[in-house]
């Protein structure tokens, strides 16, 4: 860039600086609705109308029975960092509104032709303001209307060229009204909500309250399919409760198109609350197609930070590990349960509010949790861990934990083979192993005999879910594993390959041959060959297992893991030295 000549500093005109403060919070018309709608919840709506003409672009308007504003108010609203919501820092810390940083209203007038009518309980009529250039200028007047806030918001854009460019068709435009329009529909059950799209209605949704409304509700929203096999949600530990709906296993879509996550009743879309739902999903639903569901997370406003961006999408958590955690396991828990104790009638919508798990529910899932394993069930109270604290490992192969009872040792390698089955198993069940990309490719040393191999096994590699391309004479690059090896070292796992593959046909790859090829690689792979063993990673494993042995699903064979109790330590160590005599102090 050419340097300027010296400019002087000035403030800027405070509907350019609104302009652009606009240009992070009013994308498109969809975002102003978002912006009016959680005022009107902030302002206790039971009842909230929505017109729009031309997907937007030419009217916009909320109007809402909440509690008004107060006339002499009116034009303060409109001006920026005017709330009626928080005061000090600390409300900030305790935010429970959707809104607070008092931008919207302002940053909305100063590309649009906004008009805000409001009357509160006490006032005989309702007083209209319109903006101006600046919230100064803007006068207000008496018109009638009912107890509520009407805001009409005309021509987005109408004065910033460059942003109405960027505005794509009517029913585009309009596509992303309806989407706002449900989240808010899904957020608050309790309020009544119409949408009229010039001068058509498209939704008229009644305050929902018992289930059948409110399954109702879910089933317009998110379509009859799902509300049919969507599997009720109550969990609740250490202060987080999740509750809400999701598909049963085997009901997949082939888009992201219905995952709605609400944290204190904030729709978010947030990547650690997505990753915890898919991750609870692993070997349930392949890669490449999508879990569906409706989620409700409710923690201490305390814990969670909303004030990540302004349009107020992410969150930050103080504890995201522990958050991550129980939403993963109850996803898990529950996405099991059915497969094992068999059709459950009281598992699907109608169901539970979405709110409030009812403990009844949640007892539901314990049950069913610890019908799994009665031996840990009996000892570890409800929301323990059953296989314990990790403590360190023994030589990278032994996880060594703690719990209520005494030690626990595990064998982590068996432990990987066990999981890695049970999500194989999972995933023919779906009808389809799925791939898992890598986020870094490896480039793999294989020697040439070996990338010949895997050359001439290509279609069965890629059926099995391997993305594998030879790079060099004795080298080939890896980019994606099979999903139930999700967490194997490429290089272990390719190297297991070769020697699986050593005999087998490279023209049939029936399924059979495929299942065993598989079976054959977990067999000889070391899964733990790309740990880090740091304890988040041995930690995982031991949750990974619980829920393993949760589902019913673990099988026989050779033993993973035992349980070392007081009373079997002192034994051990009253018993005679080992056979070898080299132990013990004698
Ligand atoms: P914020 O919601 O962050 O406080 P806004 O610019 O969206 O900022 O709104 C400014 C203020 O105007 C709000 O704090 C609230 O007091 C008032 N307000 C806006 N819309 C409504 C409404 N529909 N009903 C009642 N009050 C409203
Ligand atoms: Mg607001």
């Amino acid at each position: 860039m050419k340097p300027q000549g010296l400019a002087r500093i000035h403030a800027l005109p405070e509907r350019l600086a609104n302009q652009i403060a606009a240009g992070e919070v009013v994308e498109r018309p969809a975002s102003v609705l978002k912006e009016l709608l959680e005022n009107s919840i902030d302002a206790g709506a039971a009842h909230i109308r929505v017109d729009i003409e031309h997907g937007g672009t030419r009217l916009i308007r909320v109007r809402d029975d909440g509690v008004g504003i107060h006339r002499d108010d009116l034009a303060l609203a409109l001006n920026r960092h005017a709330t009626s919501k928080i005061a000090t820092l600390d409300d900030l810390i305790h935010v429970e509104s959707l809104g607070f940083r008092g931008e919207a209203l302002p940053s909305i007038a100063s590309v649009s032709r906004l008009e805000l009518i409001s009357c509160t309980a006490d006032d005989d009529s309702g007083w209209k303001v319109v903006a101006g250039d600046s919230w100064t200028d803007a006068s207000t007047e008496p018109v009638s209307h009912p107890k509520g806030t009407t805001v009409t918001v005309r021509d987005l854009f109408y004065n910033t060229p460059a942003r109405r460019k960027f505005m794509r068709t009517e029913k585009t435009e309009y596509r992303h009204i309806e989407d706002v329009l449900k989240r808010a529909a899904l957020a608050r059950f309790d309020c009544a909500f119409s949408l009229r799209h010039n001068a058509r209605q498209s939704y008229a949704l009644p305050g929902a309250s018992s289930d059948t409304e409110q399954s109702r509700r879910v089933a317009r929203i998110c379509g009859g399919a799902f509300a049919q096999c969507a599997l009720v949600l109550g969990f609740e530990a250490e202060g987080l409760k999740l509750s809400g709906w999701i598909g049963e296993p085997g009901y997949s879509r082939g888009v992201a198109d219905l995952q709605y996550f609400f944290v204190n009743g904030r729709m978010v879309r947030d990547n650690l609350l997505r990753h915890a739902v898919r991750h609870a999903h692993d070997g349930v639903v392949e890669s490449g197609r999508q879990p569906a569901y409706v989620l409700y997370l409710e923690l201490d406003p305390a814990q969670v930070d909303v004030n990540v961006h302004p349009s107020k999408h992410e969150v930050r958590f103080r504890d995201a590990r522990s958050v991550h955690d129980f939403i993963s396991r109850s996803i898990r828990v529950a996405l099991l349960k059915p497969s094992v104790s068999g059709a459950d009638a009281s598992g699907r919508v109608p169901g539970a509010p979405p709110f409030r798990p009812r403990p009844a529910e949640v007892r539901d899932h314990m049950v069913a949790y610890q019908a799994f394993h009665p031996a840990v069930a009996t000892r570890a109270a409800p929301g323990e861990k059953p296989l314990g604290e990790v403590l360190d490992h023994v030589d990278r192969h032994y996880v060594i934990a703690r719990n209520a009872n005494g030690l626990v040792v595990v064998d982590a390698r068996r432990g990987c083979r066990r999981i890695a089955a049970e999500r194989l198993g999972a995933a023919l069940a779906g009808g389809r192993i799925g791939a898992r990309p890598l986020l870094v490719p490896a480039a793999i040393a294989l020697g040439a005999q070996g990338a010949d191999t895997l050359e001439e096994h290509a279609v069965t590699l890629e059926r099995l879910g391997f993305d594998v391309r030879r790079i060099a004479h004795d080298t080939v690059s890896c980019r994606g594993i099979p999903a139930p090896l999700a967490g194997g070292s490429a290089e272990a796992l390719m190297t297991a390959l070769v020697a699986a593959l050593a005999g087998v046909d490279s023209r049939g790859s029936s399924s059979d041959t495929l299942l065993a090829l598989l079976e054959d690689i977990i067999e000889r792979c070391d899964l733990t060959a790309g740990w880090s063993w740091d304890r988040a990673a041995m930690d995982e494993h031991l949750r990974d297992l619980e829920r393993l042995e949760a589902s019913g699903r673990c099988g026989v064979g050779e033993r993973v893991w035992r349980q070392l109790e007081v009373d079997d330590i002192a034994q051990w160590l009253a018993g005679p030295d080992r056979l070898d005599g080299d132990g013990g102090v004698t």
